[in-house]
């Protein structure tokens, strides 16, 4: 062990030696692994090594499929043989609703590049003689799955990454760390100090303690899980291949072949956690105590399936740990505020994303970049709030227990809520919210006025929420509508050289004094990195509103980039809120509240105006995510709930109503207007969108504007397009294919149905080569006929919003 290095990576498990293999064999020779005790200690040698490439998050899903590829080439590179079992593996409908559903997928999947089929029972059947059909509708067959030889593999990974040059100590626990004043890291270690510049956390069970040997909080914790493998089963060694892993949804157990014999796990619906806190740092490779009464009614679940249990022996029960995050994905990258610490743990499923991990993280180590949108592992897309333990373990216990739960649209599940909540909460409540969370806000989805106790029924088709949402339309299109910005991101930059450095951040102009303007924010490739609203205030300050849960992705990005004197950033997201007001009578209604001139003259759209709303000081902006005449207003906190009603007040006679996110969808669809996470993401480009229009290419330098330049010439190679659906009784849900003669040529980003305009709309990336064919498009996986609208449904030329 020398005393420095480039990397030193903290973990020997699936995870870590993946982080080794790629850095070495991109490039990156100094790299040290230190493992406490062998490989594998953590959670990764008594892992049922079951591997899949599904996700519902295509990105995550794409870069399964790549760690599944990857096997054969370290099997190759390392000698080490992985041992795997390419079993493929199907997935049991039960009920009409999961058939309905996996039909769904089996869609989704389609523009996700992969190939799955739905089969019948006999065909089930056939793929896995032991199974009991009883109840089982047909199933979702995916030859791309099976298991790995968890000990093979990391190995395998391990002695490919020496070849390429990597380094690994064993028996040496890192004790201690601490960032030197060059900006180095010291990393204590029981076999001596070493010094470092980039230090990755992939210990596993151990993360979070080794995050807080730095002063980190890690959003993760261990859980328990439990597996039996039988003995040999008469059925199976008469039978001359292996059987299918089966996945019983319904049934809360996946069953996957072993030997000669079966391995039957059980995701139960009273799980639990262990050792919140991180393991013991003596915690060897020892199993927990078996808990079968706890499992029981699962167990009984998976006998009664497969029969055969009832009557082999069971050769060794398994309980482990392994780690959860709030959502289950992992958290990688780099730890906002701490330079070059880097995360990648939380990693429930190590044999399908183990690659994808190394892969992503030595990118962005290497080239300052995952390569991929990858926000769905970052370890930014959470706050603070998620590490709390309570939060932290009803969040983790609800995804556990519904693992192979159906997740329907429109949803919304209770753990860890409520956990932030503005001032008017209960006023809203008293007046029939129905709330919804993001990033741990709680943030209206409809009204219900006159109905409280309405109850909504989770549903994959056009929910009985419906017609209070049309009534939030009608009336916002009508009179007005009034939106909670509580879910809004609000940054204040100001300083010297704010200007300047805006101009190189942003890829459109700045806004004059007074003016706002949708700034597009770019990466360096030229993919989007923020759709921002830019308020300029005086010169030299200037708000920036975006998205509420991109909080940590935006300020890390933008301290990344702080030049060293003559900006300050201030996150106000937590201090300030407000209303986001729009329809033909907001401006009576603001003209009610201000004393200050609202015709359209003096306070035209795109503007903005610091200014007296009954007693609040607010800053006012005059845009709408409706397409009508609107004003978002900004204030304080404390004032949000005078604010409220004051409004209230004064609209009582305009005809105001209270609206949520989901009549704030059907008002944006009906003007084919574009938002974060669905028709703008890290992994499109601003040439794909009409995001182009606002980039200013001769402004000077800003980041990204090579790519963008470049795609200005050659053109990106999908079009944002709005399509009306010939739907039935439900919209199109993201990612469902965009279909020509049965050819996948696009897919949904986002749908509503329009209320006012009385079409079913979506949002698409379609190929530009496929712009002029007829299409389909699959509504609960079956086709639909749509069209593409050459203009927005609702007023197109744009004139309400400035009228
Ligand atoms: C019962 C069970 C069944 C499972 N089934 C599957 C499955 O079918 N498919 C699947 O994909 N996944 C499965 N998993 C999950 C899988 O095991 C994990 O996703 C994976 O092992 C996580 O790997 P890791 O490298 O992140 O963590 P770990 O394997 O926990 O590795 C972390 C390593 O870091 C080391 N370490 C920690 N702290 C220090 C320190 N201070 N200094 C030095 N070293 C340190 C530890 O000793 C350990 O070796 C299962 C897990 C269990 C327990």
């Amino acid at each position: 062990m020398k005393s420095h290095y480039q990397v030193v990576i903290i973990g020997g498990g699936i995870v870590g030696t993946s982080i080794l293999y790629h850095l070495t064999k991109f490039g990156w020779k100094d790299v040290l692994l230190i493992e406490r005790d062998e490989l594998t200690s953590g959670s990764t040698w008594h892992a049922a090594g079951g591997f899949h490439a599904q996700n519902d998050d295509p990105t995550i899903a794409s870069l399964q499929g790549y760690t599944i590829r990857l096997y054969k080439e370290i099997e190759a590179e390392s000698g080490q043989n992985v041992g795997m079992h390419m079993t493929g593996g199907v997935s049991l409908a039960t009920t009409p609703e999961r058939w309905e559903m996996l039909k769904a997928e089996k869609s989704r999947f389609q523009t996700m590049n992969m190939e799955t089929h739905l089969v019948t029972p006999q065909e089930i059947l056939e793929m896995c003689p032991i199974v009991d059909l009883k109840n089982v509708i047909g199933g979702l067959y995916d030859e791309f799955e099976g298991y790995m030889d968890p000990h093979g593999t990391t190995h395998a990974y391990s002695g490919a990454a020496r070849k390429h040059g990597g380094k690994i100590v064993l028996k040496n626990r890192v004790l201690e760390m601490k960032q030197n004043p060059d900006g180095q890291w010291s990393v204590m270690t029981e076999q001596g100090t070493i010094i470092a510049q980039h230090v990755v956390n992939a210990a596993g069970l151990w993360a979070r303690k080794v995050g807080n040997m730095v002063g980190v909080n890690l959003p993760v914790t261990p859980m328990q899980h439990h597996y039996l493998v039988t003995k040999d089963i008469p059925e199976l060694i008469a039978l001359n291949r292996e059987i299918a892993s089966v996945t019983d949804l319904e049934g809360f157990t996946y069953l996957q072949p072993d030997r000669k014999g079966v391995l039957l796990g059980v995701y139960e619906r009273n799980p639990r956690h262990w050792k919140t806190e991180g393991a013991d740092w003596e915690y060897g490779m020892t199993l927990l105590p078996t808990d079968i009464d706890r499992i029981s009614p699962e167990l009984e679940i998976g006998f009664n399936r497969f029969p055969v249990l009832q009557n082999v022996g069971i050769r060794k029960w398994v309980n482990g740990a392994f780690t959860f995050t709030p959502d289950g994905n992992p958290l990688v990258g780099p730890v906002p505020g701490l330079k070059n610490y880097w995360v990648a743990c939380g990693c429930m499923g190590g044999f399908s994303q183990g690659g994808a991990i190394g892969l992503t993280l030595a990118n962005w180590m290497m080239h300052g970049d995952p390569g991929y949108d990858i926000f769905g592992m970052d370890i930014a897309r959470y706050g603070s709030f998620a590490s709390n333990d309570f939060y932290l373990k009803a969040k983790t216990a609800q995804f556990y227990a519904r693992r192979f739960v159906i997740s329907y649209p429109n949803e919304e599940l209770p753990a860890g809520r409520p956990l932030k909540m503005s001032p008017n909460y209960d006023a809203l409540k008293d007046v029939g919210a129905l709330y919804g969370v993001t990033w741990g806000m709680e943030t209206p989805q409809y009204f219900t006025p006159g109905q409280m106790d309405f109850v909504e029924h989770p549903t994959l088709r056009r929910p009985n929420a419906f017609g209070f949402v049309e009534a939030e339309v009608v009336s916002t299109r009508e009179a007005a509508g009034m939106f909670e910005s509580a879910v809004y991101a609000r940054y204040e930059v100001s300083g010297a050289a704010a200007e300047k450095w805006l101009n190189y951040l942003v890829a459109s102009k700045l806004p004059k004094v007074g003016r706002v303007k949708l700034a597009p924010m770019l990466k360096p490739n030229g993919n989007l990195m923020g759709d921002l609203t830019i308020s300029r205030l005086a010169d030299d300050r200037f708000w920036i509103i975006a998205s509420y849960y991109l909080q940590e992705w935006h300020m890390r990005w933008f301290n990344d980039h702080l030049p060293a004197s003559g900006v300050a950033i201030k996150n106000l997201s937590d201090n300030w809120m407000g209303f986001a007001l729009s329809g033909p009578c907001s401006r009576e209604l603001m003209s009610r509240l201000v004393d200050v001139d609202m015709s359209n003259a003096s306070f035209p759209f795109l503007h903005c105006r610091e200014m007296d709303v009954v007693s609040t000081n607010a800053l006012v902006t005059r845009i709408s995510l409706t397409g009508e005449l609107g004003y978002e207003i900004n204030v304080p906190v404390t004032h949000q709930r005078a604010l409220y009603a004051a409004l209230m007040d004064a609209g009582k006679e305009l005809g105001l109503v209270n609206i949520g996110n989901r009549a704030l969808d059907s008002l944006r669809l009906e003007k084919s207007y574009g938002i974060w996470n669905a028709e703008f993401t890290q992994g499109y480009t601003p040439g794909m969108s009409y995001l182009r229009n606002f980039i200013v290419y001769d402004k000077g330098d800003f980041i990204g504007r090579d790519a963008a330049l470049k795609e200005k010439e050659t053109g990106a190679n999908q079009t944002l397009v709005t399509l009306r659906v010939d739907a039935i009784d439900a919209e199109p849900s993201p990612y469902s294919p965009v279909k020509h003669a049965g050819k996948v040529v696009g897919f949904v980003t986002s749908s509503a149905y329009g209320h006012y305009v009385k079409q079913s709309l979506a949002l698409a990336y379609v190929d530009n080569d496929a712009l002029n064919d007829p299409f389909t498009v699959d509504v609960i996986g079956d086709p639909r006929p749509c069209v593409i609208l050459k203009e927005p449904s609702y007023d197109p030329k744009g004139e309400k919003m400035r009228m």
